[in-house]
């Protein structure tokens, strides 16, 4: 079985004008296929830095990123952005919904503008993800129309509508109350159980780590990783 993700050395350095910063110094960890993972740390530890690079978003500065089995930092750009939109999924904090398409037309979208799916293909995906979800009902409607939670469930299913191997979700539940997170979360897992499909999120909301069965711990530009069995032997 290849790793989700393995991280070796990576270290990532942005410059703004004369100024350069280090947001990552050394980050190794590897995460399995299947994982439900929680990337945790303060704000401006170096989260979202992590998570774009693994989304192919931005490369490392140095070290070895391999991603579904894939070393990213050796890919184009065209072949990254391909490699992207195949394999990986993204749930983002404000939901990133196309404001003029219903939820069933948010999660079409990546059918249509990634894969070129045939029309009675999309519409079957679509209608099992809007169960999986629990939208059917709300299939014709436009985000405005949707609450907080509710669209980040089409985000989800619009995340995983292409068959993505792995989903990268940064601070998803940041908008959302904590009943609400708690539910999303619980929707992540669920697909994480019936399709094995890995899930790394980020937040530093301590009810949502709860739910992870493996932390990943940003502090110092360094990445820590702490077992779900770990954590629960030192609250016990
Ligand atoms: P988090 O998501 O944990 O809040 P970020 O990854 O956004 O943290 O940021 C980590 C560090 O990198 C911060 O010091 C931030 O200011 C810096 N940083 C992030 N993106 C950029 C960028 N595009 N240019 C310069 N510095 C950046
Ligand atoms: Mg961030």
């Amino acid at each position: 079985m290849t790793d989700a993700v393995v991280a070796e050395r990576v270290v990532k350095r942005y410059r703004a004008g004369e100024v350069e910063v280090t947001a990552l110094r050394g980050v190794d960890f590897t995460l399995a296929e299947g994982a439900f993972a929680a990337l945790v740390g303060p704000s401006g530890s170096g989260k979202t830095t992590l998570l774009n690079m693994i989304g192919c978003l931005d490369r490392p500065s140095e070290g070895r990123l391999a991603v579904l089995g894939q070393d990213v930092g050796a890919l184009s750009r065209s072949g990254a952005a391909r490699f992207r939109g195949e394999r990986i999924g993204f749930v983002f904090q404000d939901f990133n919904l196309i404001p003029v398409l219903s939820a069933a037309e948010n999660i079409e979208y990546p059918l249509v503008m990634v894969q070129s799916w045939p029309a009675e293909r999309r519409r079957a995906r679509v209608a099992k993800l809007l169960a999986e979800v629990g939208m059917t009902d709300q299939a014709g409607k436009r985000p405005d129309q949707l609450s907080g939670g509710q669209k980040q469930r089409v985000a989800i299913a619009r995340a995983l509508a292409t068959g993505a191997r792995l989903v990268l979700a940064d601070e998803p539940t940041a908008n959302l109350d904590g009943e609400t997170a708690q539910r999303v979360i619980a929707l992540m897992r669920r697909m994480r159980d019936e399709e094995g499909v890995t899930f790394l999120f980020s937040t530093h909301d301590p009810r949502i780590i709860g739910a992870a069965d493996l932390i990943l711990r940003i502090e110092d530009g360094a990445v820590r990783t702490e077992p779900a069995a770990a954590r629960e032997t030192a609250h016990a």
